[in-house]
């Protein structure tokens, strides 16, 4: 693969934010390196393949879809599928296992699937800093930042340094191996064990009814969410900026290091409250991850070849997702006061009552996850280790 050389960037206290860099090739096989461009070979990606988990959420979707993006993760890297599909009339989750253990029966590929509603997740959690996580059934709440964080817990206590997530809702397989080597390329890109790879696409499109294909070059949430962000960043330093490009990132990559000392958001305020909880915590103030960091916490934004095929889901969906989103923002200290007015106004015209509240679990920490997750395997019925 051939991307362009991390280059400019701001920082914010101990977090730096590159500008976004481009997919150039998706094999460089014979191509030179030169001060604008990195190269890595086959056998460098795929050492970092296998220090990787990419953690694939799922509720309630096409197995096909569900299917192809597996298929197209590459195999040195072990896939956690977290699903919170139904079990009842119909047994979405035994189906989507099933369909697992025939591709792992097929190819050797390692896979580990896990239902976010398992009541082995409810007891390994209780009495622990991420209780939080359980609604009042005891078990997990439903919500994609949930099950991404039950995704790092499982990624972190297997010893793997990387993680990354790819939503199923995916049309294009060809496009999740571009998502996966582009993970890859990023964290061999960078220095810091503390770092974060999020992508941007060169267009975005849903599947309509329409005859005529659009497609989008920015989302209809993200271009909310970034322009709202980069308004907060600008109003604390008194300078503008438009660093950010990638709030809404669905498709994002951290070290797993990172993952454990970060606080996580619930729902789909997750991927931008990564952003705010870093620009908080090491920028505003010094707390975990950069109380005891001498280095930086390094973001990279990398625009890929491929575009964006997903699921349509309605304008409802949309407003959902903008009140969610802003919420990350509105509810922080990176926020001013006219920015919450003004996040109130938007979120009032996206269709909302008023900006939602958000459900925030604190840094899982080191020790945790292992002491969680062992729990949690001893008494799962439903946990499937492939491979
Ligand atoms: P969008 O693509 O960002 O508009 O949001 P989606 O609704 O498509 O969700 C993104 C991904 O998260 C999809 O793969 C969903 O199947 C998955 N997802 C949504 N809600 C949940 C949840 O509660 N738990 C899990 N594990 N996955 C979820």
């Amino acid at each position: 693969m051939i991307i362009e050389r991390p280059g400019e960037f701001e920082s914010y206290g101990k977090l730096r934010i590159y500008r976004p860099v481009k997919v150039l090739e998706l094999d460089g096989t014979g191509a030179d390196s030169d001060p604008n461009t990195l190269v890595y070979s086959h056998a460098m990606l795929a050492d970092t393949a296998l220090r990787t988990a990419i953690v694939v959420p799922v509720k309630d979707e096409e197995l096909v879809k569900l299917r192809g993006v597996v298929q197209a993760i590459p195999h040195p890297s072990t896939v956690i599928v977290v699903s919170a599909s139904r079990r009842e009339p119909t047994d979405v989750y035994r189906d989507e296992v099933d369909m697992l253990s025939e591709i792992h029966r097929r190819t050797g590929k390692r896979i580990i699937a896990t239902w976010q509603r398992d009541p082995a997740w409810g007891e390994a959690l209780k009495g622990t800093p991420l209780e939080p996580l359980l609604g009042e059934d005891g078990l997990v709440r439903y919500g994609k930042g949930e099950g991404m964080l039950l995704g790092a817990l499982l990624a972190y206590s297997m010893g793997l340094d990387y993680l990354g997530l790819i939503d199923s809702d995916n049309f294009s397989p060809g496009s999740v191996l571009e998502y996966s080597l582009t993970y890859y390329a990023g964290f061999l890109a960078v220095e810091s064990e503390l770092s974060m790879v999020r992508l941007k696409w060169p267009y975005k499109g849903k599947l309509e009814s329409s005859e005529i294909p659009y497609l989008r070059k920015r989302g209809r949430v993200s271009t909310v969410t970034n322009e709202y962000l980069n308004a907060a960043i600008s109003r604390r330093r008194g300078l503008e900026t438009i660093i950010v490009e990638t709030a809404n990132s669905g498709e994002h990559a951290l070290t797993t290091k990172l993952a454990v000392r970060m606080p996580w958001a619930g729902g789909y305020a997750v991927e931008p409250y990564q952003l705010v909880s870093l620009l908080e915590r090491c920028w505003l103030t010094l707390e975990p991850p950069c109380d005891d960091l001498e280095g930086a916490v390094e973001v990279l934004q990398v625009e890929t070849l491929s575009p964006h095929i997903h699921s349509e889901r309605g304008e409802e969906h949309i407003a959902k997702m903008i009140g969610v989103s802003l919420a990350s923002i509105y509810w922080s200290r990176l926020a001013t006061e006219d920015l919450r007015e003004a996040i109130r106004e938007k979120v009032v015209e996206a269709g909302l009552q008023d900006v939602p509240s958000m459900m925030i679990y604190p840094p899982p920490g080191e020790t945790w996850p292992n002491r969680i997750v062992k729990a949690f395997e001893s008494n799962s019925e439903l946990y499937t280790v492939l491979g």
